[in-house]
Protein backbone atom coordinates (compact mmCIF):
# COMPACT_ATOMS: atom_id res chain seq x y z
CA UNK A 1 0.00 0.00 0.00
CA UNK A 2 2.42 2.70 -1.30
CA UNK A 3 3.56 4.78 -3.86
CA UNK A 4 6.41 3.08 -4.43
CA UNK A 5 4.89 -0.44 -5.10
CA UNK A 6 2.91 1.22 -7.40
CA UNK A 7 5.89 1.92 -9.50
CA UNK A 8 6.10 5.65 -9.26
CA UNK A 9 9.51 7.35 -10.06
CA UNK A 10 11.77 8.90 -7.61
CA UNK A 11 11.31 12.29 -8.98
CA UNK A 12 7.40 11.47 -8.38
CA UNK A 13 7.80 10.09 -5.05
CA UNK A 14 9.76 13.04 -3.57
CA UNK A 15 7.15 15.02 -5.15
CA UNK A 16 4.22 13.24 -3.02
CA UNK A 17 6.44 12.93 -0.14
CA UNK A 18 6.57 16.95 0.30
CA UNK A 19 2.97 17.09 -0.61
CA UNK A 20 2.33 14.66 2.79
CA UNK A 21 0.34 12.24 0.52
CA UNK A 22 0.92 9.25 3.30
CA UNK A 23 -0.79 6.41 0.86
CA UNK A 24 -2.44 5.91 -2.42
CA UNK A 25 -6.15 6.60 -2.70
CA UNK A 26 -8.46 4.00 -3.85
CA UNK A 27 -8.67 5.20 -7.56
CA UNK A 28 -5.25 5.65 -7.71
CA UNK A 29 -4.26 1.94 -6.16
CA UNK A 30 -6.84 0.80 -9.18
CA UNK A 31 -5.66 3.32 -11.98
CA UNK A 32 -1.74 3.72 -11.65
CA UNK A 33 -0.01 0.06 -12.15
CA UNK A 34 -2.58 0.06 -15.08
CA UNK A 35 -1.75 3.36 -16.43
CA UNK A 36 1.93 3.08 -16.21
CA UNK A 37 2.59 -0.64 -17.08
CA UNK A 38 0.51 -0.79 -20.66
CA UNK A 39 0.16 1.85 -23.20
CA UNK A 40 -4.48 0.73 -23.35
CA UNK A 41 -7.62 2.94 -22.97
CA UNK A 42 -9.09 3.41 -19.36
CA UNK A 43 -12.45 4.36 -18.19
CA UNK A 44 -12.73 5.08 -14.47
CA UNK A 45 -15.67 6.21 -12.81
CA UNK A 46 -14.74 8.45 -10.35
CA UNK A 47 -15.69 11.24 -8.44
CA UNK A 48 -14.28 14.78 -7.82
CA UNK A 49 -12.65 14.47 -4.26
CA UNK A 50 -11.13 11.04 -4.63
CA UNK A 51 -7.64 11.92 -5.92
CA UNK A 52 -8.59 10.95 -9.35
CA UNK A 53 -6.17 14.23 -10.73
CA UNK A 54 -3.38 12.44 -9.26
CA UNK A 55 -4.66 9.32 -10.54
CA UNK A 56 -3.76 10.37 -14.12
CA UNK A 57 -1.43 12.98 -13.50
CA UNK A 58 1.54 10.85 -11.80
CA UNK A 59 1.37 8.10 -14.92
CA UNK A 60 1.10 11.21 -17.32
CA UNK A 61 4.28 12.73 -15.74
CA UNK A 62 6.26 9.66 -15.18
CA UNK A 63 5.82 8.47 -19.03
CA UNK A 64 6.10 12.25 -20.80
CA UNK A 65 9.83 12.53 -21.86
CA UNK A 66 10.72 16.04 -20.61
CA UNK A 67 13.77 16.35 -22.55
CA UNK A 68 11.83 17.15 -26.00
CA UNK A 69 9.69 19.86 -26.34
CA UNK A 70 7.03 18.20 -28.24
CA UNK A 71 3.14 18.01 -26.48
CA UNK A 72 2.97 14.81 -25.91
CA UNK A 73 -0.12 14.74 -23.32
CA UNK A 74 -3.74 16.55 -23.47
CA UNK A 75 -6.02 17.20 -20.63
CA UNK A 76 -9.71 18.08 -21.38
CA UNK A 77 -11.76 19.42 -18.45
CA UNK A 78 -15.24 21.27 -18.42
CA UNK A 79 -14.12 24.58 -16.65
CA UNK A 80 -11.51 27.57 -16.47
CA UNK A 81 -11.64 26.88 -12.72
CA UNK A 82 -10.65 23.15 -13.03
CA UNK A 83 -8.23 23.61 -15.85
CA UNK A 84 -6.50 25.68 -13.55
CA UNK A 85 -6.89 23.24 -10.69
CA UNK A 86 -5.40 20.43 -12.96
CA UNK A 87 -2.22 22.38 -14.21
CA UNK A 88 -1.52 23.86 -10.93
CA UNK A 89 -1.22 19.95 -9.33
CA UNK A 90 0.67 18.67 -12.62
CA UNK A 91 3.20 21.55 -11.67
CA UNK A 92 3.48 20.55 -7.34
CA UNK A 93 3.74 16.64 -8.96
CA UNK A 94 6.26 17.47 -11.26
CA UNK A 95 8.35 20.07 -9.10
CA UNK A 96 11.26 17.33 -9.69
CA UNK A 97 11.10 17.15 -12.96
CA UNK A 98 13.37 19.39 -15.04
CA UNK A 99 12.33 21.16 -18.31
CA UNK A 100 8.78 19.75 -17.77
CA UNK A 101 6.13 22.63 -19.09
CA UNK A 102 2.76 22.57 -18.58
CA UNK A 103 0.08 24.88 -20.24
CA UNK A 104 -3.39 26.11 -19.15
CA UNK A 105 -5.45 26.54 -22.31
CA UNK A 106 -9.02 28.33 -21.36
CA UNK A 107 -11.33 30.84 -22.32
CA UNK A 108 -11.89 34.27 -21.13
CA UNK A 109 -8.13 35.35 -20.98
CA UNK A 110 -5.46 36.52 -23.54
CA UNK A 111 -5.58 34.08 -26.51
CA UNK A 112 -2.28 35.66 -27.15
CA UNK A 113 -0.38 35.09 -23.83
CA UNK A 114 -1.39 31.59 -24.57
CA UNK A 115 0.08 31.10 -27.88
CA UNK A 116 3.10 32.62 -26.68
CA UNK A 117 3.36 30.21 -23.87
CA UNK A 118 2.39 27.26 -26.21
CA UNK A 119 5.42 28.19 -28.54
CA UNK A 120 8.20 28.23 -25.33
CA UNK A 121 7.16 24.27 -25.69
CA UNK A 122 4.41 22.65 -23.55
CA UNK A 123 4.60 18.76 -23.23
CA UNK A 124 1.32 18.83 -21.20
CA UNK A 125 -1.31 21.07 -21.88
CA UNK A 126 -4.68 21.13 -20.02
CA UNK A 127 -7.48 22.98 -21.67
CA UNK A 128 -11.25 23.54 -22.08
CA UNK A 129 -12.64 22.27 -24.72
CA UNK A 130 -13.98 25.57 -26.65
CA UNK A 131 -11.04 27.63 -26.70
CA UNK A 132 -8.89 24.39 -27.34
CA UNK A 133 -10.49 23.77 -30.79
CA UNK A 134 -10.60 27.61 -31.27
CA UNK A 135 -6.83 27.60 -30.99
CA UNK A 136 -6.41 24.53 -33.20
CA UNK A 137 -8.04 26.32 -35.96
CA UNK A 138 -5.81 29.12 -35.71
CA UNK A 139 -3.02 26.99 -35.89
CA UNK A 140 -1.56 28.08 -32.38
CA UNK A 141 -1.57 24.56 -31.22
CA UNK A 142 -0.57 21.35 -32.71
CA UNK A 143 -1.25 17.98 -30.81
CA UNK A 144 -0.75 16.03 -34.25
CA UNK A 145 1.62 13.85 -32.04
CA UNK A 146 0.39 13.42 -28.86
CA UNK A 147 0.81 10.06 -26.76
CA UNK A 148 -2.10 10.59 -23.86
CA UNK A 149 -5.15 11.96 -23.84
CA UNK A 150 -7.08 12.32 -20.59
CA UNK A 151 -11.00 13.52 -20.79
CA UNK A 152 -11.50 14.50 -17.20
CA UNK A 153 -15.36 15.10 -16.08
CA UNK A 154 -16.31 13.69 -18.74
CA UNK A 155 -20.23 13.72 -18.21
CA UNK A 156 -19.88 17.00 -17.10
CA UNK A 157 -18.19 18.11 -19.99
CA UNK A 158 -20.88 16.51 -22.47
CA UNK A 159 -23.84 18.08 -20.36
CA UNK A 160 -22.17 21.76 -21.02
CA UNK A 161 -22.56 20.61 -24.91
CA UNK A 162 -19.07 19.83 -25.63
CA UNK A 163 -19.52 16.86 -27.75
CA UNK A 164 -18.83 19.01 -31.07
CA UNK A 165 -15.79 20.64 -29.96
CA UNK A 166 -14.48 17.09 -28.02
CA UNK A 167 -15.26 15.12 -31.54
CA UNK A 168 -12.93 18.26 -33.84
CA UNK A 169 -10.37 18.16 -31.25
CA UNK A 170 -9.74 14.60 -31.18
CA UNK A 171 -10.14 14.11 -34.79
CA UNK A 172 -6.69 16.04 -34.75
CA UNK A 173 -4.36 13.66 -32.99
CA UNK A 174 -3.22 10.64 -33.77
CA UNK A 175 -4.95 7.34 -34.13
CA UNK A 176 -2.34 5.57 -32.15
CA UNK A 177 -2.25 7.53 -28.36
CA UNK A 178 -4.23 6.32 -25.30
CA UNK A 179 -6.91 8.03 -24.04
CA UNK A 180 -7.74 7.99 -20.39
CA UNK A 181 -11.61 9.12 -19.85
CA UNK A 182 -12.78 10.11 -16.33
CA UNK A 183 -15.79 10.51 -15.23
CA UNK A 184 -18.38 10.70 -12.03
CA UNK A 185 -21.17 8.99 -13.83
CA UNK A 186 -21.61 6.64 -17.43
CA UNK A 187 -24.81 7.97 -18.88
CA UNK A 188 -25.12 6.75 -22.83
CA UNK A 189 -23.24 10.13 -24.29
CA UNK A 190 -20.31 9.28 -21.89
CA UNK A 191 -20.55 5.47 -23.29
CA UNK A 192 -20.92 6.56 -26.83
CA UNK A 193 -17.79 8.73 -26.47
CA UNK A 194 -15.61 5.49 -25.01
CA UNK A 195 -17.21 3.98 -27.94
CA UNK A 196 -16.25 5.55 -30.67
CA UNK A 197 -13.04 6.85 -29.19
CA UNK A 198 -11.52 4.57 -27.53
CA UNK A 199 -10.16 0.91 -28.22
CA UNK A 200 -11.16 -1.61 -25.49
CA UNK A 201 -10.97 0.48 -22.48
CA UNK A 202 -10.41 -1.11 -19.38
CA UNK A 203 -12.19 -0.19 -16.75
CA UNK A 204 -12.08 0.85 -13.41
CA UNK A 205 -14.91 1.97 -10.60
CA UNK A 206 -14.38 3.48 -7.25
P1 LIG B 1 -9.05 15.28 -6.74
O1 LIG B 1 -10.05 14.16 -6.58
O2 LIG B 1 -8.06 15.00 -7.79
O3 LIG B 1 -9.74 16.61 -6.92
O4 LIG B 1 -8.19 15.36 -5.38
C1 LIG B 1 -8.73 15.80 -4.16
C2 LIG B 1 -7.63 16.31 -3.20
O5 LIG B 1 -6.95 15.22 -2.59
C3 LIG B 1 -6.56 17.14 -3.85
O6 LIG B 1 -6.39 18.31 -3.10
C4 LIG B 1 -5.29 16.31 -3.79
O7 LIG B 1 -4.16 17.12 -3.62
C5 LIG B 1 -5.53 15.39 -2.61
N1 LIG B 1 -4.96 14.05 -2.74
C6 LIG B 1 -4.84 13.32 -3.88
N2 LIG B 1 -4.31 12.11 -3.65
C7 LIG B 1 -4.08 12.05 -2.31
C8 LIG B 1 -3.53 11.03 -1.45
N3 LIG B 1 -3.15 9.84 -1.91
N4 LIG B 1 -3.43 11.30 -0.13
C9 LIG B 1 -3.84 12.52 0.34
N5 LIG B 1 -4.36 13.51 -0.41
C10 LIG B 1 -4.49 13.28 -1.73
Amino acid sequence: NSFKALGLNNALLQAIEDLGFETPSEVQEKTIPILLQDESDLVALAQTGTGKTAAFGFPLIQKIESESRTTQGLILSPTRELCLQITNEIQLYSKYVKGLNIVAIYGGASIIEQARQIKRGAQIIVATPGRMKDMIGRGMIDISKIDYCILDEADEMLNMGFYEDIKDILSTTPKEKSTWLFSATMPKEVATIAKKFMHQPKEVTV
